[in-house]
């Protein structure tokens, strides 16, 4: 199967996903032939998920091990550590800014009621999560018995450690170079098997897409439309200009082009609405099509699927926006600062699976005094707004990767260049 025709048939799958999603949802629950397709949709989706959960963990363990020691070869190795921090950093105060912005504008929520959803409020336990105590949790998440946090599927432990054996692979040097070899060729071999699972991608995408239409109830969605709109309109204004916009300023690549190159992580991350699960994916569009050194996007999109998550520290920030409209608090500007950073840290908090940033959201909430039973009220429509935010999760990790890679081999040629030429004058 050629590079073409798989894109094709992702294409293909995708709309077919859409469409069969559409026509089960007019059948209705009650159609046995709805029920039965929906029972195989979930077979298959639940498959393709496992499978990329099935790589994850050795992947990322690998790729970031691998990515930093070998990141050692490049004379700018501190360049890669700031540029990405520095990138993601930068990107996620831009979206946050910008939903604040426009939700401070248009104030979503303000014509509703809360008592209109007393009874969603009532059913609902959230667990108690205040900004010292997440911070607590959060720290004492990140370092972990790696054996655990890799049986666990502890993402975030699993890259600290992979970071640190990195680090300690440079240091070590040429000493340890058969480690290093055999982590890479274990890293080549899960890259093989991730090759084989995209030949389920198309199938694996039509059976999620098709479920997640057919099983929505919209009715909330209209209720809550001006929220919706404020969220997806500012979230795909960052994912479609602001982005691109950057990506274009530093490396000159036009958007179509990032566009095509991404579009299979793309598709995957809106619909499996995990980042964690679109991973192996987001490195191969990196690699192969985006053309980014491996051990760049090694090191960059592994530590974005954790970390760095626009579309998420956006959505925090205009719910809690929202809901403060809903109850009628007005918050003023030293408390929109506080939800500006607590929106930020609770997306990096946020592991890369469905609606976590739901969970984080707790600590944003709390950390300016709003209610967070009030997250019962966007529970059911999250499946919908989670799939866009996703997607722009990833977004922002493909476009870091190319930048830190276009800044990397600029300098390195620049350097060589330098070199070149002072050697040209000597002889
Ligand atoms: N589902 C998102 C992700 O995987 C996280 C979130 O819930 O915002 O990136």
């Amino acid at each position: 199967m050629n590079k073409l025709s798989l894109n094709l048939q992702i294409l293909v799958g995708t709309i077919t996903g859409v469409g069969l999603g559409w026509w089960m949802s007019k059948l209705g629950q009650e159609s046995a032939t709805a029920q039965h397709a929906l029972y195989i949709a979930k077979l298959i989706g639940t498959l393709f998920i496992d499978l990329l959960r099935m790589v994850l963990v050795p992947l990322v363990f690998t790729s970031i091990t691998v990515g930093v020691a070998n990141l050692r070869l490049h004379k700018q190795m501190n360049r890669v550590w700031q540029f990405t921090l520095l990138y993601f950093i930068a990107t996620m105060m831009i979206a946050v800014l910008l939903g604040l912005t426009v939700a401070n504008l248009v104030q979503p929520g303000s014509e509703l009621q809360v008592a209109m959803f007393q009874n969603e409020m009532q059913n609902f336990q959230a667990t108690q999560m205040s900004l010292p105590d997440f911070f607590a949790q959060f720290l004492h998440s990140l370092f972990q018995n790696p054996i655990a946090a890799l049986a666990q599927g502890n993402i975030l432990a699993v890259v600290i450690f992979a970071l640190l054996l990195g680090i300690a692979l440079v240091v070590g040097g040429d000493r340890y170079r058969n480690v290093l070899n055999l982590l890479q060729e274990f890293l080549e071999l899960i890259l093989m098997l991730i090759g084989w699972i995209m030949y389920l991608a198309p199938v694996g995408i039509m059976a999620l897409l098709m479920q997640l239409i057919a099983t929505q109830d919209l009715s909330l969605l209209s209720t809550l439309m001006q929220f919706v709109a404020v969220v997806l309109g500012t979230t795909l204004f960052h994912g479609m200009v602001v982005l691109p916009l950057i990506l274009y300023l530093f490396t000159g690549m036009t958007p179509v082009t990032f566009w095509i190159g991404a579009r299979e992580a793309l598709i995957t991350a809106f619909s499996t609405s995990s980042s964690a699960a679109t991973l192996p994916i987001t490195l191969r569009c990196a690699e192969q099509q985006l053309h980014v050194k491996r051990d760049v996007a090694g090191f960059v999109i592994p530590l974005g699927a954790t970390m760095n998550m626009d579309g998420t520290a956006l959505y925090e920030a205009v719910a809690a926006l929202f809901i403060a409209n809903l109850v009628g608090i007005e918050l003023d500007l030293v408390q929109q600062m506080i939800v500006f950073v607590t929106a930020m840290l609770a997306a990096i908090g946020a592991p890369g699976i469905p609606s976590a940033g739901m969970v984080t959201m707790v600590v944003v909430l709390q950390s300016v005094g709003l209610p967070i039973e009030a997250i019962a009220i966007l529970l059911p429509i999250d499946r919908i707004l989670d799939t866009v935010r996703t997607m722009i999760n990833v977004e922002g990790d493909l476009v870091g990767s190319v930048i830190v890679h276009h800044i990397i081999d600029s300098k390195e040629n620049y350097a060589n260049d330098a070199l070149l030429s002072k050697k040209c004058k000597n002889s």
